[in-house]
């Protein structure tokens, strides 16, 4: 984290998990559980159909709310979409955009990502776009030419003064929903390398102040040590955001 320049955020990734039922007793503990959040944002990005009770739950906190997805399109005949301005007028202020889920299992290409990412932008919303590498690229040592060109891709088309209400977040592939986490050094050398690459895109003084979350296992024991990382400037927590003790265990560690 480097406070000094960037906002760290801590987001919470629920995927297709808890009820809305289940809502007002998460918010409830994870009130109890964390201390007072001074020095970092926190987010829960839920299902559409959880939000509206979200937003009630948190609405006297500060714990902001975000969506898992966004159309690409503005509005009109799309059937079963959601678009960015609906998201906006609901009060959410964080959508999660190119998740590996989402390119994995619904199609979602560089191309997707990146409309995506424009149309959240357009509506006021903070995308949270995600890049990462799989096991194979890993070990072919191809990590950094394709996060650099996920970067890039997702990035195309957005201008130098919405660049600083982007969020990137690294999630390498076999980390997520696996147990096994990038080391510390790992994570920041690929953040370093998105930071770089947003540099030479943008310049040195958007490059330092945009917020590089890491993602994949990060849980209330490795949170501090990934955290302390200079280019490591935040989470996108899935398992662990399940349970409102544990998530509330990694805020405390960012708000160190
Ligand atoms: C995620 O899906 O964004 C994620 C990081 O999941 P997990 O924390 O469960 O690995």
């Amino acid at each position: 984290m480097n406070r000094k320049y960037r906002k760290t955020v801590i987001a919470g990734n629920w995927k297709m998990n808890m009820l809305t039922s289940e809502v007002k007793a998460y918010a409830d503990t994870l009130r109890a559980s964390s201390g007072k959040v001074r020095h970092c944002e926190i987010a829960i990005c839920a299902p559409f159909v959880m939000l509206p009770r979200l937003i009630k739950s948190f609405r006297d906190c500060r714990i902001a709310v975000g969506a898992q997805n966004v159309s690409d399109k503005d509005a009109g005949a799309y059937t079963g979409e959601v678009s960015a301005a609906q998201l906006r007028d609901l009060g959410i202020k964080y959508v999660i955009v190119g998740h590996s889920e989402r390119r994995a299992y619904y199609g979602e290409t560089d191309e997707i990502v990146s409309a995506k990412v424009r149309a959240a932008l357009a509506a006021g919303l903070i995308p949270i776009v995600c890049v990462g590498e799989t096991l194979e690229q890993r070990e072919r040592g191809v990590t950094e030419e394709h996060i650099s060109m996920q970067v890039k891709l997702a990035l195309g088309g957005v201008p130098a003064e919405k660049m600083r209400r982007v969020i990137i977040a690294y999630e390498p592939i076999w980390a997520i929903g696996t147990g096994r986490t990038a080391t510390a050094s790992e994570a920041n050398e690929v953040c370093s390398r998105i930071r770089a690459v947003i540099r030479s895109l943008y310049g040195a003084r958007i490059a330092r102040a945009v917020t590089i979350q890491y993602g994949g296992s990060m849980n209330a024991s490795n949170a501090a040590e990934l955290l302390s990382m200079p280019d490591v400037d935040g989470g996108l927590i899935g398992g662990a955001s399940l349970d409102p003790e544990h998530f509330a265990a990694i805020i405390e560690a960012a708000n160190q």
